[in-house]
């Protein structure tokens, strides 16, 4: 199957859900026929951005090379889902204005719904001042002001936040509409 090539933006909280969506989305189009890579912010930081650390400074270096090599992908076919918490709406501006066909995925959780699932421990690390600058604790989340889609992840399954990516994927032509079995 030939698909156009997008990047799929997920931005959210730590433990809003980014990575459980993007491997879940991931899947549903690789076995559509689809190319898919998917660039998690985790695992980014010990190969791509090994070194950088939370500063605003390096966030945006980290968000700038994620954005870049996304942007390499979706011209060439692929889908590039990225799951990063990317807190900064000018940075993810700028790299939307800069990638090809760039949807925003708003993976929305209330804080106190992300930190009670506290999947990596972060949150009590950033309660308990053992981590400084953690986003939604003592670093800001600027929330999308348009993004393209927003999953509420409290409220709806990962099926149904993935459903939303792949409906859009397909009614904008990233994908072609699957064929109905009758
Ligand atoms: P992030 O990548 O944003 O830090 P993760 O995907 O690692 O978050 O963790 C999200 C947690 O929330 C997982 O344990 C997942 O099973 C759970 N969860 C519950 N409902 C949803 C949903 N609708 N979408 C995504 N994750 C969900």
């Amino acid at each position: 199957m030939d698909t156009l090539g997008a990047t799929v933006w997920t931005t959210g909280l730590s433990g809003s859900g980014k990575t459980t969506i993007a491997r879940e989305l991931a899947s549903r189009l690789r076995a559509r026929g689809a190319k898919v890579e998917i660039l998690d912010g985790d695992v980014v930081r010990t190969n791509l951005s090994k070194g950088l650390g939370f500063s605003k400074e390096d966030r945006d270096t980290n968000i700038r090379r994620i954005g870049f090599v996304a942007n390499l992908l979706s011209r060439n076919g692929v889908i590039a889902i990225t799951a990063a918490i990317s807190p900064y709406r000018a940075i993810r501006d700028e790299v939307r204005a800069t990638t090809e066909r760039f949807i925003e995925v708003f993976v929305d959780a209330p804080l106190h719904v992300c930190e009670s699932r506290d999947v990596k421990g972060m949150y009590a690390k950033a309660r308990a001042g053992e981590i400084k600058g953690f986003t939604g604790i003592d670093d800001p989340y600027e929330e999308p002001l348009h993004p393209e889609i927003v999953c509420y992840t409290a409220t709806e399954t990962i099926t149904e936040s993935a459903d939303k990516i792949v409906t859009y994927l397909e009614s904008h032509g990233h994908i072609p509409a699957a064929v109905a079995v009758s």
